[in-house]
């Protein structure tokens, strides 16, 4: 791809159609927008642009299309595969200013957001009216990011991932056009779907100006419960055996025993230290989330369970829940002189045992320290190997490691990547997932951005 390289002139005009203190070319501006979290290198954009309204990012781009400048879209670079970094350089477009809660209609069970709000803020603002926005990634995550990479987290068993969270969006195409996708109601078979076409684009189709997501009703009454298995394939299989069985959890995530004693260790939470299931309920009868507890522990004996401890007071549970949000920080911080990799995929519920299973048994056979964990409930599997950083050996093993798990995935009928996006890291596996699918994706980033303008060098196997 060739694209024109950003000039001082260019920065002029940009300083005009902005305001000269929201256009910045600084070292550690450039810098902080360089790299995401993941393992992938860092590259620097040209300039880093804050725009403050939808007409400023269609004057923004406008203007890139009209000069082939690459733009990549910036929330809070919380991505784990790349999925912002701006590898062919150009402008990095930061939404951190557009960041306002425009209106909450709890009647709808809707809100308009900016995509630069943070999920946790919107959860903290809607707290009074008792609704909350589901999806739940974790990191300081931007609406605007969550939509692009269509991320998920803890609770999508239940209430999925971005794309049912989002009812209707403004996008500013490539060349400066404002259009809406989607609409308000909860149904509708109006015509093509653009909204799902945008969710989950990673930025490379359009850049997202305003979002209706849709809201949840918090639960009146919860449960949770702690369940150890022998084996992490037993855990896995337990798993599967409760989405069988017609249950359905609010949460359920699998952990294994080195994340155990990780969080054991950090958190002091004495959490029995063997493969577990941490499984959470929502209703509104005290009699039918015992009901549901019951069958679970039932379900957990069969399965072979060495431990089952519900009931487990509010207290317990957010310190659980937050020890499982920071885990791939504290795993991280253990394992100085490392660089972590977070694989990232998804399978039909019946593969899910298997895939565990698979991903433990390819990890195990180099001395690289390695963590299981994930959104069981989904078929959605985490793997964090932490390589030695300047050890070339080692990440070799970590990519045959990747590939393995990867394409042993899509042979079950699974995805490359359940809520991590594809960015740079899982490009190499887009034809093996889609096959001729990919040249229709293709044709459809020609049509709606025929320069190749917006994150250049994602996706697409042959972008860079
Ligand atoms: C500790 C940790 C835990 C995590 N846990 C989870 C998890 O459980 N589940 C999960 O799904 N993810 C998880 N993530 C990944 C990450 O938090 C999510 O992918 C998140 O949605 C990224 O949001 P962001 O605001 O940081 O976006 P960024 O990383 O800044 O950008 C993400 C993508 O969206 C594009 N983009 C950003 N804003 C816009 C816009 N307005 N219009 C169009 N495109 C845009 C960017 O170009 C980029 O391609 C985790 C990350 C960390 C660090």
């Amino acid at each position: 791809m060739k694209f024109q390289s950003l000039t001082k002139k260019h920065i002029q005009l940009l300083k005009d159609i902005l305001s000269p203190e929201r256009v910045s070319s600084g070292q550690s501006n450039l810098d902080l927008h360089s790299i995401d979290q993941s393992h992938h290198p860092p590259s620097r954009p040209d300039a880093v642009l804050w725009p403050i309204n939808a007409q400023e990012v269609s004057d923004i781009l406008a203007f890139a299309s009209q000069e082939n400048i690459p733009v990549t879209a910036w929330g809070s670079g919380s991505s784990l595969e790349g999925n912002p970094i701006p590898v062919f350089k150009g402008l990095v477009l930061d939404f951190t200013y557009m960041n306002r809660i425009l209106q909450i209609r709890e009647k709808d069970f809707q809100a308009d957001v900016e995509p630069g709000v943070i999920y946790q803020r919107l959860n903290t603002r809607l707290k009074h009216t008792g609704l909350f926005f589901a999806p739940d990634p974790g990191a300081h995550a931007t609406i605007g990011g969550i939509i692009a990479n269509n991320a998920g987290g803890i609770r999508s068993v239940r209430y999925g991932s971005a794309r049912q969270n989002v009812l209707q969006i403004k996008v500013v195409l490539a060349n400066g056009e404002q259009i809406t996708a989607g609409s308000r109601s909860l149904k509708t078979s109006s015509g093509y779907d653009l909204l799902d076409l945008f969710v989950g684009s990673e930025g490379t189709l359009g850049l997202i100006t305003e979002a209706t997501v849709r809201l949840r009703g918090l639960p009146e009454r919860s449960v949770a419960a702690i369940v150890s298995f022998p084996s992490v394939k037993m855990a896995a299989k337990a798993v599967f055996d409760i989405i069988r069985s017609g249950l359905e959890p609010a949460a359920l995530e699998l952990m294994d025993t080195n994340c155990i004693r990780l969080i054991n260790r950090e958190d002091s939470i004495g959490i029995n230290e063997s493969p577990s299931l941490f499984i959470e309920f929502y209703g509104v009868a005290k009699a039918q989330l015992e009901q549901e507890m019951d069958m679970v522990r039932e379900i957990s004996r069969h399965a072979g369970t060495n431990g089952f401890v519900s009931g487990i007071g509010d207290r317990d549970r957010n310190a659980l829940l937050k020890a499982r949000y920071e885990l791939g920080e504290k795993i991280r911080r253990s394992h100085p002189g490392r660089t972590h990799i977070v694989l990232d995929v998804a399978v039909p519920i019946s593969s899910f045992p298997k895939t565990v299973s698979f991903a433990k048994q390819e990890s195990s056979v180099t001395d690289i320290p390695f963590y299981i964990f994930g959104h069981a409930g989904s078929g959605n599997l985490h793997l964090v190997l932490m390589g030695k950083t300047d050890d070339p050996t080692e990440w070799a093993a970590i990519d045959r490691i990747n590939e393995s798990i990867v394409e042993m995935a899509i042979r079950q009928g699974g995805t490359a990547t359940g809520e991590h996006g594809v960015g740079i890291g899982k490009k190499k596996f887009m034809f093996t997932e889609h096959g001729t699918g990919l040249k229709w994706m293709h044709n459809i980033k020609k049509l709606l951005d025929p320069q190749g303008i917006l994150n250049p060098g994602k996706i697409f196997p042959l972008s860079k």
